[in-house]
């Protein structure tokens, strides 16, 4: 390969187009000073890349370059040079014969470069050339500097020649890149370094912070699952009790307004007898005086009758028997005033036996009456009592059978039952509740999945029927959460048939269950639609053209596809409708032992007023018995005064006789008044006796009517009582619902209802109330606690996690950049004394050839520094003393520096050298020397020679002239070595 063409138009001085052609060999420049030789040096050098324009003597900008005008011509608007190679020996790794590279400039810095006509980058042309040596700083262009550096420079500035030679320098270019990169990874470090200290700083109080965060969010959390339920359950019991005590209240006012009004009849019937009593009271005082007055009337005419009597005594002769007389009169007039007053009391006594009689009678079937009532209320607790054996037995049984799982198959109760299965929840009918109304319904949508089981996952599924299938135990159904996806009536459905009469919701939403199960529970009614009837059931279906399975409440079923299954439910039983029962028969035995106690409480009060009536009747007859005793005696006196006066009376009528009317008108007339005052007097006293019974009788009755009036009392009082009681407590539930509620709606922002159908209690209440208890005070326990922390650490924690990688990548990135110089540093070594060495050695060689004998060798300042060795040239021309290059003549040394050059050339051959005036200091022998060495190697490296010395031109095969014949513009002139 060789360069065979050089075209410069509008670069520097060459204002127009030039076309030099080159041959191999050696081709020679030449000219006077400032005809341009120089320039085209500069042009190759450019083309080559070059791109310090003060390496290509210009100014301060690449469009320097460009022609800039003469006096006779305009600056160009362009500048460009093409170079072109014969490529026949196919040098250059292209597959053509000839290639040409062609770089250009326009005035507005724009650059283009071209690879056979082709625009393309300068990249690709450099790796083209990269492998020929053909380079802007390679040894293609050597000019008097290069020389000049070569004598001049320290031994530690030369060696960047030998670097350059033994192609180093993209390596140390690469080094160097590495180095700044190592420094900018080193700093990017520390600046890492520096924030990942201060993140550490945050990020372990953060971390505490956020531990203590989560734990408060866990704990809250469970906190607010089990609150929520317990509150939720606490208010349905509360109100059930609360319900039922209101109805005992309203009972309680019912029956306390009868007692009542019962005790104020009583009161009005008491008022009655006090009234009569204060009657009685007014008409004894009223007899009393009458009685005082007769008295007196008896006495003054007692007193009369003595007088007369004491007169008649001495008018009548016989007086003895005269006295005997009116003793007789007195005593006959006396006993018949004690025969009417006894007969008085007698009628009074009958009458008293017989009220006491009627009383007793009366008294008697009152108590046959209550005895009878209090039989049907004895047989109504016994009824009770048995009814509530019955119902406990029922109770227990029904416990018994949900404890036991007992209407579960056999396989499905062995599942649950065993302890070492592990992710087993429950059989889906444990898993719900569902209100009486429902049940019939939901059993019947559910069928035999009541009994299938609900485990964690499908690998604990897989591990239950294992079992099953090793022990030999039957079958079960298992629904794992973590693989059933619900089913769900769609929106567009669930508009279409809200409106329906009869349609009351879909299954799902009308049990209530733990959301964990949320898609089994949907898998099994999120698409069956409960009716009300089978009417509305049928008529749903045929509106969902029978895709649905709707259920009536009665159980009857509208299966997918439009058939019916329905009938008697008599023999179901399964988990749902034993809970059903178990709660149907608790309320039931709720309602009997509420009875029971009232009836109780009836019987008790039978008791008492058998007692009372027993009583009654006791001191009645003892008050009978005693007036029987009365009557007795006074019939017997009656008697016996009757006898008296019978006696009397015959008697008076012998003395009569005998003394034949002794007894005068005006005494008879006194006596007969006397007795009859004193019968009257009589009278009246037997009448005060009588009221005075009455009375008493009254008041008998009316301390009855008290001492019942009080016991009423007292009940109404110990009702009373009972009612305040139950207010208090209603009272105390009230309050206790508000708080509930409050803390419902303003810590969780729930309704009951919300909550009751979100939360269900999963654990034992007493269980729960610990559990809220502990949590409460665990969440105390832990104070202040920052929730933004947990965010906030995890942001910081991800950048502190960020930048400790970042780190770890810059620190490997260190690494990499430390292998890669520790590489280059051993590649340059290697490259560099390889290259040195066999330099050295073709220095000497050239060295000897040049000068013509002598000795010559390159020695390295410090030989165990490879990198920053500096080169010492030691050359001793012939027949003189081997020395420092420093001391040679300026020939020698630009001659010694032209072998060095060689020496650089011969071991890294180029294709092309340009050869700027670098012999000009030399004495023609030497010039000589120099023409025979190129010719020597002109084979191998094409030289173009830019010279002023005729003895070079010599050795040329073909000259060049430039000329500047039109001021300021190169031309090329044709030129022979016999012209000049
Ligand atoms: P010497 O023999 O003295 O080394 P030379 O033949 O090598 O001379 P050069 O250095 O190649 O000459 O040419 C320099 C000439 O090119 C100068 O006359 C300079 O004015 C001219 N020149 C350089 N750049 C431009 C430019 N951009 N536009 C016009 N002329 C330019």
């Amino acid at each position: 390969m060789y360069l065979k063409r050089i075209i410069a138009h509008g670069f520097k001085s060459f204002a127009d187009k030039l076309n030099i052609e080159f041959e191999s060999g050696i081709s020679g420049i030449v000219g006077p000073n400032g005809s341009g030789k120089s320039n085209i040096v500069d042009a190759v050098r450019w083309v080559l890349g070059e791109q310090s324009i003060k390496s290509l003597r210009g100014g301060s900008v690449m469009t320097d370059v460009i022609f800039s005008g003469s006096n006779s011509r305009h600056a160009s608007n362009q500048a460009s040079i093409t170079l072109v190679f014969d490529n026949t020996d196919h040098y250059l790794p292209i597959d053509y014969n000839e290639v040409s590279i062609k770089r250009q400039v326009y005035k507005d810095g724009t650059q283009e470069y071209y690879l056979n006509g082709e625009k393309c980058r300068l990249k690709d042309i450099t790796n083209i050339l990269l492998d020929t040596g053909i380079a802007k700083e390679s040894f293609n262009i050597i000019s008097q500097g290069k020389v000049d550096e070569i004598i001049t420079s320290k031994p530690s500035e030369r060696r960047v020649i030998f670097e350059e030679a033994a192609g180093v320098l993209k390596y140390k270019k690469r080094k160097e890149d590495a180095l700044r990169k190592l420094e900018r990874t080193h700093d990017n470090m520390e600046r890492v370094d520096d924030i990942i200290e201060e993140l550490k700083v945050q990020v372990e109080p953060l971390l505490e912070q956020r531990e203590k965060a989560v734990i408060y969010k866990e704990k809250t959390n469970k906190l607010k699952e089990i609150e929520i339920a317990l509150i939720a359950h606490d208010i349905t019991q509360i109100n059930n009790t609360y319900k039922r005590e209101k109805e005992q209240i309203k009972a309680l006012n019912e029956e306390i307004l009868k007692l009542t009004s019962t005790n104020t009849n009583s009161e009005a019937v008491m008022e009655k007898y006090k009234l009569s009593i204060s009657k009685l009271n007014e008409e004894l005082n009223n007899l009393s005086k009458q009685l005082l007055d007769k008295t007196s009337e008896v006495e003054r005419i007692n007193g009369q009758k003595q007088i007369i009597l004491e007169r008649k005594k001495y008018q009548v002769e016989d007086a003895k028997l005269h006295n005997s007389l009116v003793s007789l009169k007195e005593e006959e007039l006396n006993l018949a005033n004690q025969l009417s007053s006894i007969k008085r009391e007698l009628e009074s006594i009958k009458k008293d036996i017989e009220d006491k009689n009627y009383g007793i009678t009366k008294v008697q079937n009152e108590f046959i009456n209550v005895k009878n009532n209090r039989v049907i209320i004895e047989n109504n607790l016994n009824n009770a009592l048995k009814e509530n054996v019955v119902l406990q037995n029922k109770i227990n049984a029904l416990r018994e059978a949900i404890d036991n799982n007992s209407t579960l198959p056999y396989s499905v109760k062995q599942v649950l039952n065993n302890p070492r299965l592990t992710g087993i929840h429950n059989a889906i009918g444990n898993l719900i509740e569902v209100s009486e109304e429902y049940s019939k319904a939901i059993s019947i949508s559910l069928s035999m999945n009541n009994s299938s089981i609900v485990t964690e996952t499908e690998n604990d599924a897989k591990e239950a029927i294992k079992y099953l299938k090793e022990n030999n135990l039957g079958r079960a159904t298992f629904y794992p959460i973590d693989k059933i996806k619900g089913k769900y009536l769609d929106h567009e459905t669930y508009e279409k048939i809200k409106h329906i009469s009869g349609f009351i919701d879909v299954a799902s939403n009308l049990v209530k269950y733990n959301p964990i199960y949320k898609d089994i529970i949907n898998y099994h009614l999120g698409s069956v639609i409960v009716a009300s009837d089978i009417n509305s059931a049928t008529n749903i279906g045929r509106i969902l053209l029978n895709r649905r399975k709707v259920v009536s409440l009665d159980g009857d079923v509208i299966n997918i596809g439009g058939s019916l299954t329905g009938g008697s439910l008599k023999n179901i039983r399964n988990i749902i409708q034993d809970k059903y029962e178990l709660e149907n028969s608790l309320k039931k035995q709720n309602i009997n032992i509420e009875n029971q106690k009232k009836i109780e409480e009836n019987l008790n009060d039978y008791d008492s007023k058998l007692k009372d009536l027993e009583d009654r009747v006791y001191l009645l007859t003892k008050e009978k018995n005693l007036k029987n005793d009365l009557y007795a005696a006074k019939e017997k006196q009656q008697f016996q005064i009757s006898e008296k006066l019978m006696n009397i009376r015959n008697e008076i009528s012998r003395t009569n006789h005998i003394l034949n009317g002794s007894i005068s008108e005006e005494e008879e007339r006194i006596l007969n008044l006397y007795y009859k005052e004193v019968d009257e007097k009589n009278k009246l006293e037997s009448l005060i006796n009588t009221k005075t019974n009455e009375r008493d009788l009254k008041q008998v009755e009316l301390d009855d009517y008290e001492f019942s009036l009080r016991r009423e009392n007292s009940k109404v009082n110990s009702k009373n009582k009972e009612l305040k009681a139950l207010e208090i407590e209603v009272n105390r539930k009230d309050v206790k619902l508000d708080n509930y509620l409050n803390i419902l709606s303003e810590t969780y922002n729930l309704t009951y209802e919300r909550a009751k159908e979100k939360y269900v209690l999963s654990v034992d209440e007493q269980e729960a109330r610990k559990s809220v208890a502990k949590l409460k005070r665990e969440i105390n326990d832990l104070g202040m606690v920052n929730l933004g922390a947990i965010e906030e650490y995890d942001r910081v924690s991800t950048r502190y996690e960020f930048l400790n990688k970042q780190k770890e990548d810059l620190e490997k990135a260190e690494d990499t950049l430390l292998e890669i110089i520790n590489e280059m540093d051993d590649v340059m070594k290697k490259e560099f004394k390889t290259s040195f060495d066999i330099i050295n050695k073709h220095f000497s060689e050239t060295f000897k050839e040049l000068f013509g004998g002598g000795y010559g060798e390159l020695k390295l300042t410090d030989p165990s520094n490879m990198l920053e060795t500096g080169i010492e040239i030691v050359a001793s021309p012939p027949g003189k003393k081997l020395t420092s290059i420093s001391l040679l003549s300026g020939g020698e040394k630009t001659f010694t520096a032209i072998s060095v050059l060689f020496a650089i050339l011969k071991s890294r051959p180029v294709p092309f050298c340009i050869l700027d005036e670098v012999e000009a200091a030399l004495d023609e022998a030497n010039v000589n020397s120099f023409g025979n060495y190129l010719t020597k190697m002109k084979d191998k490296t094409q030289f173009i020679l830019i010279t002023h010395k005729k003895k070079t031109m010599e050795y040329a095969d073909i000259l060049y002239g430039i000329t500047m014949q039109e001021s300021g513009v190169s031309k090329l002139v044709s030129v022979k070595l016999e012209d000049l």
